[in-house]
Order: structure tokens, then sequence, then C-alpha cells
């Protein structure tokens, strides 16, 4: 029956027999189900997609129950009561069940008041046509688009669009707003203007959504193929000066005894797009956005030389983890590999000069560490000159950054520098109990190799520690 019976989505074996599942165990329990949402709009785009929702005219938890069952044994059914869903994971299908539902929303907050519906009263509480689209999987039509508000046009024609009045649908839920922003970023799709408008007098509204969710949304304009896109949208919906206001404090151009400088905030959103070409890591991402966030707090005008930023790499570093709480972003890891990018981000320009010294080189490595390449491809992404000889100029002095490195990491080996006389063989050596002079001994030994005076090697820091101690007053006790 149902096996025959084509599908308007293209979809793998794997999730036709899943599908044909759903349908018949629905079409058992006497209630109409359908695919809809995300799944139906990533497949129509050609998108890789995982995650299938579907809604049903009745009771999706005891729905999820069958279909678990039918899958096999032992497949496992989370279900939250309170909401009506539940969820079933099959191989690396995530199945989300709930039951059709008409909300209606109260001033002070995004939980709706919720009632059983029909398809189309769920249809109506989507955010956007687009995910507004829902297949069938009844046996009278299975497998049928079923598009109530032309998604499948706006679909083609890359347009975000809400399928009842904008306003209405982004003060009902504000999250819907950064949603929008999302998917515009994420499918390069336009916002239609209305909806847009409505965003921009809705925007304060944001502030009753939980920062969670704020931030999730934040973070997938961070990994679309352009972020730019979506942080320029939440800068003109007045979404950005709510969320993140020190971003808004890089915006635009100042001018003194006829001297601008560089608008700190499109710069920016040029080093994100151009690091986001390269890697698709969230972190690195974060980084390229918070490098000169410390601008606006250093800006100087100095006469007779122009717009200074001293010290805007340390008082960003500051700010990073003032940022990350604020996001609740991770605390320890990430939240340190982007400080310290961003306290980084100067010092390889500093090494394009002339003269330098392998010891300069040395202490790069060793302050980097094993984020030196990280740090390398924020540099390279932070060069957004329009003067295409000055851009390649730029390149190839990094490129001589890279080799500079590579060839004295290979010698001296300090990305991952581990001291090789320790503070125990120290203490051993003197019987010195921990304290000052273990720790002075230690950065002596730590300079002297960074600063090329002894090889990094335990022999050589050995008789290096013997000769310090002895002036010292100190003799080995063995
Ligand atoms: P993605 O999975 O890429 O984040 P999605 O559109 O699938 O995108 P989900 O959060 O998985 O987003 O939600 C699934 C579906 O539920 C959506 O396609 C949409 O129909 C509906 N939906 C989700 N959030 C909202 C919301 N805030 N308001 C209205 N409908 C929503
Ligand atoms: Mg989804």
């Amino acid at each position: 029956m149902i096996s025959s019976k084509p599908l308007d989505i293209p979809c793998s074996l794997q999730e036709r027999k899943v599908l044909e599942k759903i349908a018949l165990a629905a079409h058992e329990l006497g209630v109409p189900a359908y695919l809809i949402g995300g799944f139906v709009r990533d497949k129509l785009l050609g998108r890789r997609t995982k995650d299938m929702d579907v809604v049903c005219v009745g009771d999706g938890i005891a729905l999820a129950h069958k279909v678990a069952e039918s899958l096999g044994n032992n497949i496992a059914v989370n279900f939250f009561k309170t909401y009506g869903t539940a969820q079933v994971k099959w191989n690396d299908l995530e199945i989300e069940f709930v039951g059709a539902r008409k909300e209606s929303y109260r001033q002070e907050s995004r939980n709706p008041e919720v009632v059983a519906g029909t398809l189309e009263d769920d249809q109506n509480r989507r955010d956007f046509t687009i995910n507004a689209l829902a297949i069938s999987l009844k046996e009278a039509n299975y497998g049928t688009l079923l598009d109530p508000f032309n998604g499948l046009a706006d679909l083609d024609k890359k347009i975000i669009r809400t399928p009842l009045a904008p306003a209405q649908t982004f003060s009902d839920d504000p999250l819907r707003m950064m949603r929008a922003i999302r998917f515009a970023s994420q499918l390069q799709f336009t916002i239609e203007a209305t909806a847009f408008t409505a965003i921009q007098e809705n925007a304060e509204r944001i502030r009753i959504i939980s920062q969670e969710r704020i931030t999730d949304e934040f973070n997938k304009i961070m990994l679309s193929p352009k972020p730019s896109v979506g942080l320029d949208l939440l800068y003109k919906a007045g979404l950005l000066k709510i969320i993140f206001p020190q971003m808004i404090d890089m915006v635009g151009v100042e001018m003194y005894e006829g001297k601008g400088h560089k608008d700190n905030f499109y710069h920016t959103l040029q080093v994100v797009d151009n690091i986001a070409e390269n890697t698709r890591d969230l972190w690195l991402r974060w980084a390229a956005l918070l490098h000169d966030i410390g601008k606006p707090a250093t800006k100087k005008f100095e006469p007779g030389h122009g717009w200074t930023f001293h010290g805007h790499d340390a008082v960003g570093g500051k700010m990073v983890t003032r940022i990350f709480t604020r996001f609740k972003l991770p605390l320890h890891d990430k939240m340190k590999l982007v400080k310290k990018l961003v306290e980084l981000h100067l010092r390889p320009i500093s090494l394009t000069k002339e003269n330098i010294t392998d010891s300069a080189i040395r202490r790069l490595l060793f302050d980097a560490g094993d984020d030196i390449d990280g740090l390398m491809m924020l540099c390279e992404a932070d060069i957004t000159s329009k003067n295409k000889t000055k851009v390649k100029r730029y390149l190839e002095n990094f490129e001589l950054v890279r080799k500079r490195l590579k060839e004295v990491e290979e010698s001296d080996r300090i990305r991952n520098w581990q001291p090789p006389v320790t503070g125990e063989m120290i203490m051993e050596t003197f019987a010195l109990q921990p304290g000052r002079i273990v720790g002075d001994l230690k950065s002596a030994i730590r300079e002297a190799i960074l600063d090329g005076e002894i090889p990094n090697t335990y022999e050589a820091a050995y008789a290096f520690l013997l000769k310090k101690a002895g002036a010292l007053n100190l003799t080995p006790v063995k």
C-alpha cells in the first residue's frame, strides 16, 4: 500500500522506511500524522538534515511509543508529559512527535496557552511559511506536500515570511526575530520587508527571551556561511544593541582634524567572514568577532599622529570574560582560547618587521602554544585592505613569519614547552622547600631558553641551574 507511493520530497531508503512505519502506526491508532517543519524545508533545499518533526492530530506521545515498538526492541522514547512531546532516536535520525496544537500568547511570556488543534491550527503557529510545509503521512494522500502559505514559492524566491501578521508573530514569541535573522544568514535568504519592519518595531521584546535561546541562535549565525549577513541584520533590526551593546560601540567613524579611523564594526564583520572561509570552528569565529572589541575603550586622538588604540589587545582580552559570562558561553577552555587569541592578535604583525630575533619567535610560540595555527589564521583574516598590492604584501609577510615559526619550532620545540629541569628536580638537588627561590630558578631557566642563551635541553638547563644557584650560595646535596 503506502510503500509504493512516492513522496514530494527526496528521501533516503532509510528515511522512507521510517516514514512508512510512522504512517502505519498513525493509521492503526487512527490519528492523522504529518511530517512538518525543518526536515521538509531542508530536504526541499537539498540540505543535510537528521531531525524529523512529526505532528499528529491526537496524542503525540502515544504515537511515539507505537512507532518505537515497530522500529525494534528496546528503542527508548523520551517524553515530556507537560509539553506533550516525545522523542525517538533511530540510527542517526532524531524524530520528535507532538500533538497538533493551537496557541494563544500572553504579553509577558513566550510560553503560550496550548490547546489541542487541527493541522491547520498547527501550521498557523509555525514561525515562517518555509517552516510550515508539511508532508502527509495519511493513507489517503501519503507523501503529498501540504503548503497552505505558499512556502514552496518562498523557498524558491529565497524569502523569509510569516504565515500570519508579522507584528503578531514576533510579538507573540520574540525568539522568532532571532530565528528569522538566523535563517536569513544560514540559508542566505531575504527577510520580507514588512516582516523586517515588524522585527525593528518589536526588537525590545527580545528582553523576555532567555539568554540560552538567544545565544543558541547567535551561534547559528556565527556558524553560517557568511556570518556578516546575520550580524548586520541584528544591528539594523535594533537587536544587537540590546543583546550585545559592546559591538555597537564599534560602529562608526569619528573624524578629527580631517583624520578618520576605520569603522571597527564593519571591519570586524569582514574579519569574521574572512575566517569563516577557512574554518567552521565556532571559537575561532568568536575570536575574530572579538579581536578588536577593546578598541572603543582605548581610542585616542594623538595630535600629529592620528587615531590610536593602544592596549586594545589587553583590554579586549579582559572583555572576553565579561562577554562570555553574559552569553553563558563555556567559561573554561573555549573562553581561554578566545581570550588568548584576542590578547595575542597583534603579535604576529610585530614579527613581520625587519631584524626579528629567534627569541621573539620563541616567545610567541611559548605564549600561543598549540593555538599558534588559529592565531595565524586570525591574523590573516584581519587583513581587510581593499588595496590588492597591500594585501599581497601582508600575506607574504605572514608567510615568512610562518616559515620562521616552523624553523624555530623544529630546532627548539617550544610549542608545547615543558621545563627540561622541573621544580621538583630543583628542590631535590638543593634540598629546598617549595618557595620563591625555586620559582625564581625555574623562571631563570625558562627565560634563558626563550632568549636563546642556552639550548632547550636537560644538560644545558642543569648546567645553567648549577651556575645560577652557585651565585646564590646554594650547593647541590648530591
Ligand atoms: P533547525 O533544526 O535548523 O534549527 P528548524 O526550523 O527545524 O531549524 P526547530 O527548532 O528544529 O527549527 O523547530 C522545528 C519546527 O518547529 C520549525 O521548522 C518550525 O515549524 C517550528 N518552530 C520552531 N521554533 C518555533 C518558534 N519559535 N515559533 C514558531 N514555530 C517554531
Ligand atoms: Mg530542526
